[in-house]
């Protein structure tokens, strides 16, 4: 209760009738309650048990531009906005009638028809039986642009991008809810909302589309669903939901279907029109737990999970989703402790020129074996190490790795082999990856030529200046650029050129098409004329089998990787296998089955 309603309360109450305390019967004033409402700037509103309005202050018709005599005997229907529903009012009158107290934002209309928000706090008031005798409404105007605490107020409860509650706002209404239910015995529902591919949109289009995006998404949300339901942005691309009043899961269960269609449509975004999903996370009060801190936490590892089952659902918390996602917090400190003990190792997998069978370069793969857990899948670990940052300094190590041992293998054997690099988004747009890579090259003595780096494609779209500036100063060192994965992502023409691509590098799911489909073939066909008419060169991986590899041949693919040719192999094999490999053109041997000792083609 505000201090302003709580004196009013108390002097109120200390009167023996609230008539007259405020005007005696035949209006004259008592002095005090007269000084009292006129001192206060905030508007008072006072009704009877039936609502009709018993006293209004001088603040009230400042504020809502009705004179005493227009207020007195009306309802507060005078003020009503029409901006809420009638679930609004039934909430706040449940929550006043359960506490005692109503707080919170409201719009309501002005008599010359402007529709303004006002802070509003209502309480009641009681007679000594304890039966409920006038409402006591206390309100400021928060429209008045110079009202500093209206300016904090907005700052610090509501997100300045999406005009929803924020963080504090939204553990506050958790926190109410909660206790509510618990009086209620009802549920609370508590929706973890993340947005599927929002970085991808906002590194490649730009934070401006990224920020508008989000306000369309945040309006969308906050329309499709009910008034009492707080619809809040915790920053980022993270939205939350609370439905109070659950009885069952099935009502769950709609709103989150109602969440994922709201989705459905695309936004127009400028002249863009864009597409985006949510992943969705659910933890119920109180089958998930009883405090806020547990049932978001829950609601977070639902949401996780939702995007490990492919995105774009809901998923509600079960308790061994718990053990999943202690996992995911192990990894990434192991990862920690890994790295700090280079326990990490490299395989070389080669790339063979079509035309001649002759090794041009090795990709290098990162392995990762913990003693207990056993070997543990680069797509399991990088993504963890993506997300929290490690993979900077892990993809430091690998390039430092890979170079030293390039060079030696070059200088000791005498060896014109390049060695491929796959580098993540965040690295080129955060790691001063240029720098590093310099001095790299000028320590070790490796060529730029026999350097290779493999981005991806939506890397391409990545408009933010260090991006940028990476690929450009990469490009100046002589360093190759191939695009990785190409065929599946989002890169357009326009991109490749900028950047000066070296290479493209068709996605294993591309090359898998061939054989089976004539459509694969010409998608297969389309790109490798393409890349040379852009003059680049093209390359082929996930080739296993001779047929796809005969293909690829055929339509002037210039470099193929794959376990039909070779698997990636430690480093001590990849020199024996370098070695012994004879290209085909000098073998006289068919090309399709190169014939090597099967010991180094396994990893
Ligand atoms: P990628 O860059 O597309 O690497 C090729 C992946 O395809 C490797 O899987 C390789 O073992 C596998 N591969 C090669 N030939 C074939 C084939 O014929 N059939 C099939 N089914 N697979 C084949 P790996 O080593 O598990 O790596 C998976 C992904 O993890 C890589 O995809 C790359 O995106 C990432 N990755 C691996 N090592 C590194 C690294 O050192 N740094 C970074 N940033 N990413 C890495
Ligand atoms: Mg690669």
């Amino acid at each position: 209760m505000s201090r302003l309603t709580q004196l009013l309360t108390t002097l109120i109450s200390n009167f023996s009738g609230l008539r007259t305390f405020w005007r005696n019967e035949n209006h004259s004033e008592s002095p005090l309650a007269t000084q009292i409402l006129s001192a206060i700037s905030d508007g008072i509103l006072v009704t009877d048990i039936n609502l009709r309005i018993v006293e209004v202050n001088h603040a009230f018709t400042r504020i809502t531009g009705y004179t005493y005599d227009e207020a007195i005997s009306k309802t507060p229907g005078l003020l009503s906005s029409g901006r809420h529903g009638k679930e609004f009012y039934q909430r706040m009158w449940d929550l006043l009638h359960q506490s005692g107290q109503w707080q919170g934002t409201i719009w309501n209309r002005r008599k010359n028809g402007e529709v303004y928000p006002q802070w509003l706090s209502i309480s009641h008031l009681k007679d000594k039986s304890g039966t409920i005798t006038h409402y006591l409404a206390v309100f400021s105007d928060l429209s008045q642009r110079n009202s500093v605490q209206n300016q904090i107020h907005l700052l610090a409860y509501y997100d300045t991008l999406t005009g929803l509650p924020n963080r504090e706002l939204f553990s506050d209404r958790l926190k109410l809810s909660l206790s509510q239910s618990y009086r209620d015995k009802s549920k609370v529902a508590l929706f973890f909302l993340d947005l599927d591919g929002f970085k991808i949109i906002n590194d490649t289009l730009g934070h401006a589309t990224g920020d508008l995006l989000l306000s369309a998404v945040a309006y969308r949300l906050s329309n499709r669903l009910r008034e009492s339901d707080t619809v809040a942005r915790l920053g980022g691309d993270e939205f939350t939901v609370i439905l109070s009043d659950i009885h069952n899961q099935s009502q769950v269960k709609e709103v989150a279907e109602k969440i994922l269609n709201c989705f459905q449509s695309t936004y127009i975004i400028g002249k863009r029109e864009l597409y985006i999903n949510t992943s969705i996370g659910i933890s119920l009060y109180p089958d998930h737990g009883n405090d806020s801190e547990t049932l978001i936490s829950h609601a977070d590892t639902a949401m996780y999970q939702a995007k490990q089952r492919g995105k774009n659902c809901y998923v509600i918390y079960t308790p061994d989703m718990g053990i999943q996602y202690k996992r995911r917090i192990t990894i990434e400190n192991d990862l920690r402790a890994a790295i700090a003990d280079n326990r990490f190792t490299l395989v070389y997998q080669p790339q063979v020129e079509i035309e001649s069978g002759k090794i041009s370069s090795l990709e290098a793969l990162v392995r990762w074996e913990q003693p207990d857990i056993g070997k543990i899948k680069p797509d399991d670990f990088l993504s963890i190490a993506e997300e929290s940052g490690l993979i900077i300094e892990l993809e430091r190590w690998i390039l430092n790795t890979a170079c030293t041992q390039t060079v030696s293998w070059r200088e000791k054997f005498g060896l014109d082999i390049c060695i491929s690099v796959n580098i993540s988004n965040l690295h080129l747009s955060t790691g001063r990856l240029a720098e590093y890579v310099q001095d790299l090259l000028y320590n070790t003595r490796l060529p730029p030529s026999a350097l290779e780096i493999e981005i991806a494609e939506c890397a391409l779209m990545d408009q933010r200046r260090e991006t940028i500036e990476t690929l450009v100063k990469i490009k100046r060192l002589g360093i190759q650029i191939v695009i990785d994965n190409f065929g599946i992502g989002y890169s357009s023409l326009n991109h490749i050129k900028r950047f000066s691509i070296n290479s493209l590098k068709m996605d294993k799911s591309i090359i898998g098409e061939l054989g089976n489909e004539d459509d694969g073939k010409q998608l297969v066909k389309t790109i490798i004329n393409m890349a040379h008419n852009l003059s680049l060169t093209v390359s082929a991986q996930g080739i296993e089998n001779p047929e796809q590899l005969h293909y690829l041949k055929m339509y002037g693919c210039d470099v193929a990787q794959g376990f039909h040719l070779f698997k990636p192999v430690s480093a001590e094999k990849t020199i024996a296998l370098l070695l012994s490999h004879t290209p085909w053109i000098e073998s006289n041997e068919n090309h399709q089955t190169i014939n090597i000792d099967s010991s180094l083609t396994m990893e």
